[in-house]
């Protein structure tokens, strides 16, 4: 399938089949911004779970916290984000349109990609066998120079920023002639940097009120609760914290569905380290989260490292997993080395110590940290894509969700063949004895054909058919997603059946 077309059909799907709307809908809709809905938010609560557990279970030195998604400003000016949580932002003054313009750029520098991509194809057809990709690209004139005018527009881009000249900025943009795309116009405004915290006022303004910020980042939550958890809990170097909450922030260019929105869930994890340690440490948790992902059983080709280019200052090492949405490889999880940063920051603008007393060393410090950073509508959206299929059975097309049967939103769908003849309540029975254990449907309307396609399309791993001969023999049929078999099982048996296939174990043990 078309990739483009994947992604429109995906959009459709989540709406048609309860899993994400547009939030507001009803009023035209707010953008980059979604609510997840009955099937939606079940598949979330159980990616969380996976990764709860994963990080807290799983982790004897990792537990977890639920920090306030308010925090006292001094937090934002001490991380930095007051000051440098910004992107650079231009406007195309015909259009009225407001871009980034980091993000014109890298799509520029993007299209000269296609391109080589395009001679590689050709050149691919044209030597058949014999061609080597590698030589192609070192060798072929028209490759080299494109190669090389992406190189120069992306140093002069991170030079221009790292003086924070944003008139250079825009004259790459005005000399690469980059146009608008909404009105083709090369008429540009000055570039701004933009802060993308969103505030708000804490108190009423009679009693003076307060500038607050939604929180751009859970982490903070983690960093200034550190010693708290760390005398509480009794840990010892090196331990982690970690937290699932909302983040916000006001994206510019926020488009691609779930994949960039004003209001997100993020899954962070800080791992307090001694120094010096950190780079090992930093290779452990890059290994475990990959195979965290790895795990759910999806294409592993649809997974990749990418290292940053440019580190922030204060980090030594940071790797971002990249996943093949339906728009191409982009930002998934990042895994970052942020030395003593953040610490040390709190410290200097609280005034207060948060070192760590070694025992062993008879010394204090303050711990380095090693930081894994997923986005949770991000994963949502990787599992999504990676799991929806469309396959030809007859003359039909079915649409089916091959989702990892732990995270489905409904494990099984109790389905008695007609309404009458005391099936219903058999079906009942076997219903009320999975509810305890997992998340179950009751369907009795249409015919059976009709009601297995609706729960593949929610991505339900087994359907429980009950007919009459389940009244003789107390047998029924179990329908199994994949590989749409059918097999008579006794009714006693199914709750242990199911429980075995749909239980969070079964990710979990593949982390060990
Ligand atoms: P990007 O470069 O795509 O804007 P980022 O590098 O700013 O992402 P981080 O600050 O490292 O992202 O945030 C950690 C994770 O949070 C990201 O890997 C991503 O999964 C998620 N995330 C960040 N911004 C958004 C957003 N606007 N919408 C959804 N998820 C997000």
């Amino acid at each position: 399938m078309i990739q483009e077309d994947l992604f429109k059909k995906i959009i459709a799907h989540s709406k048609e089949y309860g899993f994400i709307f547009q939030s507001s809908e009803l009023y035209d809709g707010l953008s980059a911004v979604y609510d997840y809905g009955q099937n939606g938010a079940e598949l979330k609560n159980n990616i969380k779970e996976y990764w709860w557990k994963a990080m807290t279970q799983m982790n004897e030195e990792v537990v977890g916290i639920d920090s306030a998604i308010f925090m006292h400003p001094s937090v934002w000016k001490a991380s930095g984000h007051v000051d440098a949580f910004s992107d650079p932002l231009i406007d195309n003054k015909d259009s009225k349109k407001r871009y980034r313009a980091d993000v014109l750029i890298e799509e520029y520098v993007e299209k000269i990609t296609d391109k080589i991509n395009k001679e590689v194809k050709k050149a691919q057809k044209r030597f058949g066998e014999q061609f080597d990709e590698q030589q192609f690209l070192e060798t072929n004139q028209r490759v080299v120079d494109y190669r090389q005018k992406q190189k120069d527009i992306m140093s002069e881009f991170v030079s221009a920023m790292d003086d924070n000249n944003l008139e250079r900025v825009r004259q790459l943009i005005i000399d690469l002639e980059i146009a608008c795309p909404v009105s083709g116009s090369r008429n540009w405004t000055e570039v701004r940097q933009f802060n993308l915290m969103f505030d708000t006022k804490l108190g009423s303004l009679s009693e003076g009120a307060n500038t607050i910020y939604l929180r751009p980042e859970t982490a903070q939550g983690i960093f200034v609760n550190y010693l708290n958890v760390q005398k509480t809990s009794r840990k010892q170097l090196p331990f982690g914290i970690a937290q699932i909450g909302k983040a916000f922030r006001n994206e510019i260019v926020a488009r691609q569905f779930i994949f960039r929105m004003r209001e997100f869930e993020q899954m962070e994890m800080q791992y307090f380290v001694k120094p010096g340690q950190e780079i090992e440490w930093f290779e452990v948790w890059k290994e475990r989260r990959m195979k965290w992902h790895l795990a759910m059983g999806i294409d592993p080709q649809k997974y990749r490292w990418h290292a940053h280019n440019k580190l922030a200052h204060y980090a030594n090492a940071a790797f971002d997993i990249e996943f093949d949405f339906p728009f191409g490889f982009k930002e998934l999880e990042g895994v970052h080395s942020r030395t003593d940063f953040d610490l040390s920051q709190h410290e200097e603008f609280s005034g207060k110590k948060l070192r760590y007393f070694d025992n062993e060393l008879n010394e204090s410090f303050v711990p380095y940290v090693v930081e894994t950073s997923v986005g949770l509508d991000r994963t949502f959206l990787s599992v999504l894509s990676a799991c929806y299929n469309e396959e030809k059975v007859g003359d039909e097309t079915r649409v089916v969700l091959n989702l990892p049967a732990p995270l489905a939103p409904v494990k099984v769908a109790v389905l008695p063949l007609v309404k009458k003849d005391g099936l219903p309540e058999l079906a009942r029975e076997i219903l009320d004895e999975l509810k305890f254990d997992m998340n179950c449907q009751y369907e009795e309307k249409d015919s059976i054909g009709k009601r297995y396609r609706r729960q593949d399309a929610i991505g339900t791993p087994f359907c429980i058919t009950v007919d009459h001969q389940t009244l003789e023999d107390r047998t029924v049929t179990l329908r199994h997603r994949d590989s749409m078999e059918q097999e008579r099982v006794a009714m006693q048996d199914i709750a242990q059946i199911v429980r075995e296939k749909v239980d969070m174990k079964n990710l979990l043990k593949k982390l060990v």
